[in-house]
């Protein structure tokens, strides 16, 4: 057991499980649990009302599971910790690596600090199975499209490790002069998100319950199932894996003990597509605001408010369209499918930029990751890596036709249709 106080930032890695950084602080003869809302360094990537929402219960859940001795705090995390460590004579911190542009700045600061203070700190790999930096091509180059990115370079390097035995925290410290869970003000006065704590089981065991859930039903048939909106098909594991209340290393490992075969094959290519994410924004930081591909930056958008409320708010008048966009709005969740077809419409058709559409999705779902939202929309508009080519545009009838041919889905969030025929149903 090493000497003295150790702090354990939690960040995106809201879980006791499969937690190297936590099992690495716990040596120390005692542990101080600590998150910090940061609300200086996100820029223009505060977290979104959605997000909130779900971090405030998975702190909440994490905190019941630590005996309700984590400290909570806002602010600057480097005056935070800085403050901390003199206060309780931390000898030593440690945290989980996040790969957000802003945190690797900040987390390189406060790391040199510390250290020229003789401060002992460790990062971890918690949340990905290849980090960015370890995922190369043979003449060194960056990969710019996905199936050799994911076949040659990571499935072709090493294995992602198996999930590490749980954490049995011990010894743990509080700070009085800490925030509680409500003073980060994470919830806002109106209760718009009463609707989704009747579907969300935000917790660690949340997770598994739906991991579990989704290899008995959903994943026999992933491959043939995942596009139609109706179906059981998909995990719904996206917020849980953003959060950390689970790691990919877990879902990956579950899954492939599982079963084998095409379906979990595919499965886990969904995971390599949340790799491909991490790895272009941690190459091109500058992916949330710029296009990769230079040649749209002349595009001549066009600012039209009220077509944007229209598609904010599910109103276009393609049915579709609408029924995505409330999905949306009433789960915090939109179905995979529905992302590329309302995407498709805002960019190609109403010709509006993807930033706002980046934006919007950004705040209201549970899943907002910048990584995965902003690589996403660039593959819509076309400007991405490896994106949909600009003259393919998603007819919105086919789609539905194709993917939701019974129209449950449309007739489930566009009630006001529910009596058309399905011949009618689909038309704008
Ligand atoms: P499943 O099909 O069960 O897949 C399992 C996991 O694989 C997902 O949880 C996710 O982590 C990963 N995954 C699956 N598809 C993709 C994909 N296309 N790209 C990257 N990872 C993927 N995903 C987010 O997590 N956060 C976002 O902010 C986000 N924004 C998006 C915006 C647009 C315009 C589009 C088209 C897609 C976006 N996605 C985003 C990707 C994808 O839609 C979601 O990850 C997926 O729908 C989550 O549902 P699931 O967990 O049921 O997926």
């Amino acid at each position: 057991m090493k000497k003295g106080i150790a702090i354990f930032w939690f960040r995106n890695d809201l879980r006791l499980t499969d937690n190297p950084g936590l099992l690495s602080a716990l040596e120390y003869e005692s542990i101080l649990p600590i998150y910090i809302l940061d609300e200086v360094n996100p820029g223009d990537h505060h977290m979104g009302q959605a997000s909130k929402w779900w971090l405030n219960q998975s702190l909440q859940h994490l905190n019941q599971g630590l005996d309700n001795a984590m400290s909570f705090y806002s602010g600057d995390p480097q005056l935070i910790l800085n403050d901390l460590i003199k206060r309780f004579n931390v000898t030593a911190v440690f945290w989980n690596r996040c790969y957000e542009p802003f945190a690797i700045i900040r987390d390189k600061v406060i790391k040199s600090d510390l250290q020229s203070r003789d401060i002992h700190v460790a990062s971890f790999n918690a949340s990905l199975l290849w980090e960015p930096w370890t995922v190369q091509k043979i003449d060194g180059g960056l990969f710019e499209v996905f199936t050799p990115f994911y076949r040659k370079g990571c499935l072709k390097s090493q294995k992602p490790r198996e999930p590490l035995e749980t954490a049995k925290p011990h010894s743990l410290v509080t700070d009085d002069k800490a925030k509680n869970i409500e003073s980060l003000q994470l919830l806002s006065g109106f209760p718009w998100y009463e609707k989704l704590q009747e579907q969300w089981v935000v917790s660690e065991q949340g997770a598994f319950d739906r991991l579990g859930a989704f290899i008995q039903h959903g994943l026999p048939t992933y491959k043939d199932k995942r596009n139609f909106p109706s179906q059981n098909g998909v995990s719904r594991l996206s917020p849980y894996l953003r959060f950390g209340q689970i790691s990919p290393h877990q879902v990956w490992q579950m899954v492939k003990s599982s079963a084998k075969g095409r379906h979990v094959d595919h499965f886990c290519s969904e995971l390599g597509w949340r790799e491909f994410s991490y790895y272009l924004l941690y190459h091109h930081p500058d992916l949330p605001e710029e296009n990769l591909k230079s040649e749209y930056d002349d595009f001549p958008w066009r600012d039209h408010d009220e077509f944007l409320q229209k598609w904010q708010t599910g109103m276009t008048g393609i049915p579709i369209v609408d029924a995505g966009m409330r999905e949306l709005w009433q789960t915090g969740y939109m179905h995979n499918r529905l992302r590329m077809i309302v995407g498709s419409f805002l960019v190609k058709n109403l010709m509006i930029h993807w930033r706002w559409g980046e934006k919007w999705f950004w705040d209201t779902l549970l899943d907002a990751d910048l990584a995965n939202n902003s690589a996403s929309w660039q593959w819509v508009a076309g400007s991405g890596a490896d994106s949909a080519p600009y003259f393919r545009i998603f007819n919105p009838m086919l789609q539905a036709e194709k993917f939701d041919p019974e129209c449950d889905y449309i007739r489930q969030y566009v009630p006001e249709l529910a009596k058309l025929s399905n011949q009618f149903i689909r038309c704008p």
